[in-house]
């Protein structure tokens, strides 16, 4: 999904007439031309060729597959929280998943260091905001995502970065059981955890671009009242650490290796990407109205007016000052959707 497609002049031609195909097909569900930035934190972003939501997973198959066996090229928009997307926009289809089902789908008891453990499995849908998952899993004594309450977006979005939380440590994806997908040939598919291929910002939906439609999470049977305190950490340490009520896609680069960080002999053999843009000194460096955050130095943030364009000159910025200062190359956990030259 997070692919940059530049078109010719033909090809824009030619797309613009399959489009009003796809019109006939989906009616009013499409449309043409949306500005996309309202539907992302950073509030940037120029126009979708066309834009779909979708609000049940047979609706996404029917609509991404419509598109797809007629070369319209899909992305897909969960939260728009991880995004940076171009001021030319995106061409081809977005589609806007507001799929939104919760159920259990069953349980089974586990002998683990010779204690009982009973698992219960959770399906959501990949639309489903991942604040009202986490909030359904503690309410229902089960652990496993309660670290994750406060990190926007949603399901489908957290699979594809295998979001995760440090204080204490959890990857959506160590609780990812089964997931349905479609694949690029258009086949619904159920795929095992091992197919995502799960690491540190990664799950191979960023190279195959499969879309996930719902996904079973494998959770075990808890306490509500020491999830819930677990849950409210973690909401407590993000307002204590993260800038507040801003236009924003959270953390803009990946944090290093710990390997990286001993070779360049980082101070306090720091891995955080924050700590590196911190003691660089790029707090409050700004492009226009893209402005480095006083309060996290990881956090872009768009005062006004910003553009894509001064969000990409910012990163540039900040990347050559960490560079020049620490020998380390800092990578983008933002992902870039539209042209970007
Ligand atoms: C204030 C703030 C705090 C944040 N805190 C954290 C944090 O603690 N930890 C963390 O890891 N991240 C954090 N983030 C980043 C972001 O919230 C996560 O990466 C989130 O999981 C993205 O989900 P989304 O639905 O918004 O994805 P989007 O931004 O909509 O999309 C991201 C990518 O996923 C793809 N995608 C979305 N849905 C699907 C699907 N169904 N199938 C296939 N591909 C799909 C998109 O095409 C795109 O390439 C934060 C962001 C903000 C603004």
């Amino acid at each position: 999904m997070g692919t940059t497609i530049c078109l010719g002049d033909d090809a824009i031609i030619s797309m613009k007439s399959t489009i009003e195909e796809l019109k006939e097909v989906l009616g009013d569900r499409l449309h043409i031309n949306v500005p996309l930035a309202p539907y992302t934190t950073l509030k940037i972003g120029g126009l979708a060729d066309a834009w779909c939501e979708v609000h049940s997973v047979d609706d996404l198959v029917e609509v991404a597959t419509a598109a797809r066996i007629r070369n319209i090229p899909v992305t897909l928009l969960g939260g728009g929280s991880n995004v940076l997307i171009s001021d030319k926009g995106i061409r081809g289809l977005v589609i806007k998943n507001n799929t939104e089902s919760i159920s259990m789908r069953g349980a089974r008891g586990k002998l683990s260091a010779g204690k009982s453990e009973r698992l219960v499995y959770v399906e959501a849908d990949s639309g489903v905001v991942m604040n009202k998952l986490v909030r359904f899993t503690c309410d229902e004594g089960l652990a496993g995502l309660e670290m994750h309450l406060g990190l926007p977006g949603t399901v489908g979005g957290a699979l594809y970065m295998n979001s995760k939380w440090m204080r204490p440590e959890g990857y959506v994806g160590d609780v990812v059981y089964q997931a349905e997908i479609l694949d690029e040939k258009n086949i619904r598919r159920i795929v095992p955890n091992s197919y995502f291929q799960f690491g540190y910002d990664y799950s191979s939906i960023q190279k195959t671009h499969d879309i996930v439609l719902r996904v079973v999470f494998v959770l075990a049977q808890s306490d509500v009242k020491h999830l819930w305190q677990i849950a409210n950490a973690s909401i407590a340490y993000r307002r204590q650490t993260q800038p507040q009520g801003v236009r924003s896609p959270g953390c803009t680069f990946r944090n290093i290796s710990a390997a990286q960080a001993l070779i360049s002999s980082l101070p306090e053999g720091s891995t955080s990407a924050g700590f590196l843009l911190d003691h660089a000194g790029v707090k409050k460096y700004c492009v226009r109205d893209a402005e480095i955050s006083n309060v996290h130095a990881n956090f872009i943030v768009n005062k006004g007016k910003a553009t894509a364009d001064d969000v990409v000159q910012l990163i540039n910025r900040a990347k050559e000052q960490v560079k020049r200062q620490f020998g380390v190359t800092l990578e983008e956990e933002i992902v870039r959707l539209g042209e970007f030259s």
